[in-house]
Formats: structure tokens, sequence, C-alpha cells
């Protein structure tokens, strides 16, 4: 039987830094359905970003192996085919930007990967679209905000085509309303256009909206599951380090107390809609 080929494929793998007394990425085993979108979440120092440059074949395994699309990263001559199927995106808007005009920063990407120059400008535009960039087009990224500036670098990243985009805490130096327009657009990406997304964040509400969450702990994966099923282990996820979505543990305790409320209560929105249910007529 024909193995199914999967975006991204971990098994087994594991990373050790020199001088390490442990490894930063100790077997883990992780399969990213293609159009999913994937948060991982854990405390700083769990193993993410590690994990993540290993799926970007900037670092390779120092034991199991990588699948991106079915290749395996650690065979030289696929790095820069894996780099074009899985984009990053990475926490510092200010160091992803290269060049000093939007659409020229855009470019970069495609013209490295050496794509002809009369099939750059549709994916050019059509990326900065994607992105809801294109008024922005002309414009110096310095007079961009930080949110403006991450939308140009998933531009960037989308305008390769890659099968997957990676994100490694791709909101943390911005604030609210940044987080929410970058977290909105990768979300519409992914509905849209069927991108797959592995969504790297410390914010609960950021994992909250996501199909699955993924937590890590020392490097191994210690919990999976949908936010549903991840968040409702209240205790679990204190254990790790974690902060629960205040809704989860506001539904928590009123179960505690004998109110009845499902499963998966994560947002306000869900616990405004069970409270009037219950409470109101
Ligand atoms: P996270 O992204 O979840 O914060 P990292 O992948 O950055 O975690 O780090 C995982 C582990 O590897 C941590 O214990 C960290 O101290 C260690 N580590 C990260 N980078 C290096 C490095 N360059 N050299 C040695 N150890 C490192
Ligand atoms: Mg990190």
């Amino acid at each position: 039987m024909e193995q199914k080929i999967y975006p991204v494929q971990t098994e087994n793998v594991c990373y050790e830094y020199e001088d390490a007394d442990r490894l930063a990425v100790n077997h883990v085993n992780l399969t990213v359905e293609k159009g999913s979108f994937v948060a991982v979440l854990g405390h700083n120092g769990s193993g993410k970003s590690t994990l993540a440059k290993m799926m970007n074949a900037l670092f390779l395994p120092t034991d199991g192996r990588v699948l991106v699309c079915g290749l395996d990263t650690s065979e030289e001559e696929q790095t820069w085919t894996v780099r074009r199927h899985a984009g990053m995106v990475f926490q510092n808007p200010d160091n992803q930007i290269v060049a000093n005009v939007v659409r020229e920063d855009v470019a970069f990407g495609l013209e490295n990967l050496g794509v002809p120059q009369p099939e750059m400008m549709p994916r050019i535009e059509a990326a900065l679209e994607a992105v809801r960039m294109s008024h922005r087009a002309e414009f110096a990224p310095h007079m961009l905000s930080g949110g403006q500036k991450q939308r140009v670098a998933v531009a960037g990243v989308l305008a390769m085509q890659p099968e997957v985009m990676i994100l490694d805490e791709a909101t943390a130096m911005l604030d609210p309303s940044g987080r929410a327009d970058v977290l909105k657009t990768v979300r519409r990406l992914n509905r849209e256009q069927g991108m797959t997304v592995l969504w790297i964040t410390h914010f609960m509400e950021e994992a909250a909206q996501a199909d699955r969450v993924v937590v890590m702990n020392k490097g191994q994966v210690a919990m999976d599951g949908t936010p549903a099923e991840v968040f409702t282990k209240v205790d679990e996820i204190k254990k790790l380090g974690l902060d629960v979505p205040p809704m989860a543990e506001l539904a928590m305790e009123l179960r505690k107390d004998g109110l009845e409320l499902p499963a998966g209560i994560l947002t306000v929105n869900d616990m405004v809609k069970e409270l009037k249910q219950k409470l109101c007529r």
C-alpha cells in the first residue's frame, strides 16, 4: 500500500544541542494533516522553536527523521525544496524585512528561488492581496505597524506557494490589535486557501482557535487534541506551566458547583451562549 504523504511528519525526531545536558527535542512523533490549523503550545524552553527549525531544514535531526511533503529533510539535495514547501515566519518582524519597499520585500524570496520574472508579478500581487496589503505595496516597511509588517512577512512566504506555513511566535512582539490582525489573516488563509498552518504561540486564546492543540514539555509532546479536549484538562495544563483560557477555568469552577455546562467552553462567546440558555428566559 502506498504511504500517505503529509505536509509535515516527524518520526521519533530528536535534537541535541552541543554541550546540553538533555535533548531539546526528545522523540517527537507528529503528523500534520493537510489543511489543518495546528497550534503548538509550551512554556519557554519546551522545544517548540527547535522543532520548528527542523521542519524547515534549518536544523537537521540528531536522531529520527522529519518528512516535509514526503521529503526527508536530512537529504542535502532536498534542502531548498523543503524550505520552499515549509515556509517560516519568525517572531521579530524587523529581522525578516530586507527590502526598502513592501513589494520588493515580497519579491525577495521569489528571486532567491529563481522564479521567472513574468511569473513573479502575479504571485506578488496575489500574496499582497491575500494578506490585505495591496494598498501598501509601495510603502517603506518602517512606515507600517508591527502587525502589518508581519502580514508582509506572511505574504513573502505565501508568494513561494508553500504547502505549510510555520509561524514561530509570530505575534509575540505585537500589541493586542496587531496580534488579532495577524491571527485573523492566517486563519483566513487556512480556511479559504486550505493552507496548512503550524501556529506556535504562548497565548492560550490564540490556541483556542486552532483545529488541534499540541502541548510540548521538556522536548516532548505532553498533550495533543482539539482545543476542547486539551483545555478541559485544567489541572494538567497548569502543571505544564501554562495558563488556561479564563472561560475554560470559569466553566470548570461552575461545573464543580453543579452547573451543567458542556465541555469545550473556551471563549466569552461560548460562555455567554451557554449561560443565556441556562439562566435567561
Ligand atoms: P522554545 O521555543 O519552546 O522556547 P527552544 O526550542 O528554543 O524552546 O529550546 C529548547 C531547549 O533547547 C531549551 O532547553 C533551550 O535552553 C535549549 N537551547 C535552545 N537553543 C540553544 C542553543 N543555541 N544552544 C544550546 N541550547 C539551546
Ligand atoms: Mg521559541
